[in-house]
């Protein structure tokens, strides 16, 4: 095998020789093979044997023809700088594509450069790593339009180049209609006298010769229909080959390699300035770009505050004169009169029309200088001096003052004035004052003070006088009385004409000394002591039941008496109470039914309501408040013994005891009086 490989590689470089001899004369076309050698080594004693490698000649820039026929580009370069780092030669053999692969595999050349990956290749060759990565777009007439991927290729002839990777990969993908080239160069010129419309071609030579042949506006290319990479491969088996191979590749280092590629594909435009230059340059536009783009967003980000806030002041303003309005609408045409005073100087500085109405005055807000002396008499403790204390005690707190104010015409006026410290703006503490015109009011009080005062005088004058009548008319009945009786007894069983009218005299006689002692006694409610003691109802009730006790013997009465509670009173009016009460269930009672009184208590808040309650003949409705006035007793009752005060003076004793008496009756049924009384406070 090894042997075999030797002779053919022999006859290549027979073939070869004879090639370079011929290539400068020959044109640099399709089909025509170039060797060139580019090894330094010849003059060594024993030289290597050169390795032939072959290669596309028209994949421009890897592998293309020199207007010479020179093959040149990133390849052949590279290949020289492996000869130079490995010490071997090396024999270039640029061919049409498909022709070189024939060659190869017929074992012309050890070395097949600019090969893509493919199953099929797979099989053969052994294969280098990838060294560059190539796209393969389809390249199309600029007319056409939607040739985005291989699908879109069905119905049209796609020129291909012979040997293609290409070729593979449209098969696989069903499109079979295809016109093989030599090239890539004879590709395109088919594609530019319009024999193929669609073509399959590497970027790189097709961007080259479009541009080259000016037809880089009439075609435009897909997106890549896939990537391919490039490679070197040796055939199967010849493994220590593509070591040795290798072995001179490692040997380029990254960078020579760059600058090779570089040269052929163009480098990066660079500025003359040093990167460090380049760099700080860089960095302070960047600062200045930054800083000028803060600067703008500040900018307009103030513009934008300032155009807020100027909206905001407007809009302010506009609701601070339309606020001013409201107040000063509302400010007069509240009913209270409404001063602000200096809190120092007692100066006023606003009125509202309400207070100067009030004083009289006419005008402006602080009617031009009225002052607090305009509003006060004369005479403590309603002078202006007076005023101005009051004002200033308005800093212990609000204060609340009736005030003997002047009018403007000099008429005095009772104002009720309420004072409070407030602070509106910078010009220090202000007091307002509210007032409230209280003349009306304060006449009537002292009217009603007056009329009081009278009332109780004569309320006096006349307990005096019904307590000194009734005194001293006491002694006088008591002598008729006494005589009248003494006379009956005398002339008992004489003359009926002396005797009647005898009795008729005693009778009224006694009626009139009843009146008079109830008149006493009446009298003499108020009299007793204004302290009152805890009393004990029960034991009230129980006394007046013992005063009692004869009357309600005869009539056949029950009372019943549940248990009562202390109250706060003058023991003796308790029993009285008790006493009249019962006493007048007795002899208000209904004869057809026997008597029965109940006496009970409930507590009601701070005092105890007492019932006593009987069946007895019971009160019309028209008379149930009647009958408390004094002197005042029923018609239908006049056969009754009375005079018409028992109930005047319980209602009266009641009242003194800040009580109340009141009755529920239903006529033929009972009554129900009701009174209270103030229970003992708890500490008792
Ligand atoms: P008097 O009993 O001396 O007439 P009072 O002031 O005690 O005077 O009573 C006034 C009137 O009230 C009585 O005349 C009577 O008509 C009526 N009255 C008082 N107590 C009762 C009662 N328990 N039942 C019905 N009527 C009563």
């Amino acid at each position: 095998m090894r042997r075999r490989a030797r002779r053919v590689r022999a006859g290549g470089l027979a073939v070869l020789l004879a090639l370079v001899v011929v290539t400068p004369l020959a044109p640099a076309g399709a089909g025509s093979a170039t060797a060139i050698d580019v090894s330094p080594g010849l003059a060594r004693p024993s030289p290597p044997e050169p390795v032939r490698v072959m290669l596309d000649d028209t994949y421009p820039p890897y592998s293309f023809r020199a207007g010479d026929g020179t093959l040149q580009g990133i390849l052949p370069d590279l290949w020289a700088l492996w000869s130079q780092r490995s010490g071997i030669p090396v024999q270039l053999i640029g061919l049409d594509w498909a022709e070189a692969q024939r060659r190869f595999n017929a074992g012309e050349a050890e070395v097949l450069d600019t090969v893509f990956h493919t199953a099929e290749r797979d099989r053969i060759y052994l294969f280098s790593a990838p060294y560059a990565t190539i796209e393969v777009p389809i390249v199309f007439e600029a007319g056409l339009s939607g040739i985005r991927d291989a699908a879109a290729l069905r119905g049209f002839t796609v020129g291909v180049k012979g040997g293609d990777a290409c070729i593979d990969f449209l098969r696989q993908r069903g499109i079979d209609s295809l016109r093989p080239y030599p090239s890539y160069e004879t590709l395109i010129d088919g594609a530019a006298r319009g024999e193929i419309r669609v073509a399959c071609i590497d970027r790189p030579p097709a961007s080259y010769y479009l541009v080259q042949k000016g037809l880089e506006s009439r075609f435009r290319a897909s997106p890549p229909l896939y990537a391919g990479e490039f490679h070197w491969v040796v055939r199967k088996g010849e493994d220590r080959l593509r070591e040795t191979v290798q072995a001179g590749f490692d040997r380029i280092s990254p960078e020579q390699r760059r600058r090779i590629v570089e040269h052929w594909l163009g480098e990066p435009l660079r500025s003359n300035l040093d990167p460090q230059t380049v760099q700080a340059v860089g960095l302070a536009l960047l600062g200045i770009g930054l800083i000028g783009v803060l600067l703008l967003v500040w900018v307009a980000t103030l513009r934008r505050q300032v155009a807020a806030k100027t909206r905001d002041l407007t809009q302010a303003l506009a609701e601070l004169s339309a606020g001013a309005l409201r107040f000063r609408t509302l400010f007069d045409v509240i009913n209270d009169a409404i001063l602000l005073h200096d809190a120092e100087s007692g100066a006023i500085r606003l009125t509202n029309r309400r207070a100067r109405d009030l004083f009289g005055f006419r005008g402006g807000a602080n009617d031009g200088g009225l002052t607090l002396a305009d509003l006060c008499g004369d005479t403590p403790p309603y002078d202006a001096a007076a005023a101005l204390d009051h004002l200033h005690a308005t800093a212990d707190g609000p204060r609340r003052l009736e005030w003997l104010a002047r009018h403007r015409d000099g008429h005095p006026l009772w104002v009720e004035v309420d004072l409070r410290r407030v602070v509106l703006d910078d010009s220090g503490p202000q007091v307002l004052a509210v007032l409230r015109d209280i003349t009306a009011r304060k006449e009537s009080d002292e009217q009603l003070a007056r009329t009081l005062d009278a009332l109780t005088r004569s309320n006096t004058d006349l307990e005096r006088f019904a307590y000194a009548a009734s005194h001293d008319l006491r002694e006088p009945l008591n002598t008729l009385v006494r005589y009248a009786q003494l006379l009956e007894r005398r002339l008992e069983g004489s003359d009926p004409s002396i005797a009647e009218p005898l009795g008729v005299i005693a009778t009224a006689a006694r009626q009139m000394m009843r009146l008079v002692e109830g008149l006493l006694e009446f009298s003499r409610v108020d009299a007793a002591g204004r302290g009152f003691d805890p009393v004990d109802a029960g034991r009230a009730l129980t006394v007046a039941l013992g005063y009692l006790d004869q009357a309600l013997a005869e009539a056949g009465a029950t009372v019943e008496a549940a248990p009562l509670p202390l109250v706060a009173a003058d023991d003796t009016q308790v029993i009285q109470l008790f006493q009249n009460l019962i006493g007048n269930a007795v002899k208000y009672r209904d004869r057809a039914r026997p008597l029965r009184v109940r006496v009970s208590a409930r507590r009601d808040g701070a005092m105890w309501e007492f019932t006593v309650a009987d069946n007895g003949i019971g009160i019309e409705a028209d008379y149930l408040e009647q009958i408390f006035v004094i002197f005042k007793r029923l018609h239908a009752h006049s056969a009754i013994p009375g005079v018409g005060i028992g109930l005047a003076l319980c209602r009266r004793i009641v009242e003194r005891h800040g009580g109340r008496l009141w009755v529920d009756s239903t006529p033929g049924q009972g009554s129900a009086f009701r009174f209270t009384l103030g229970a003992v406070p708890e500490a008792e």
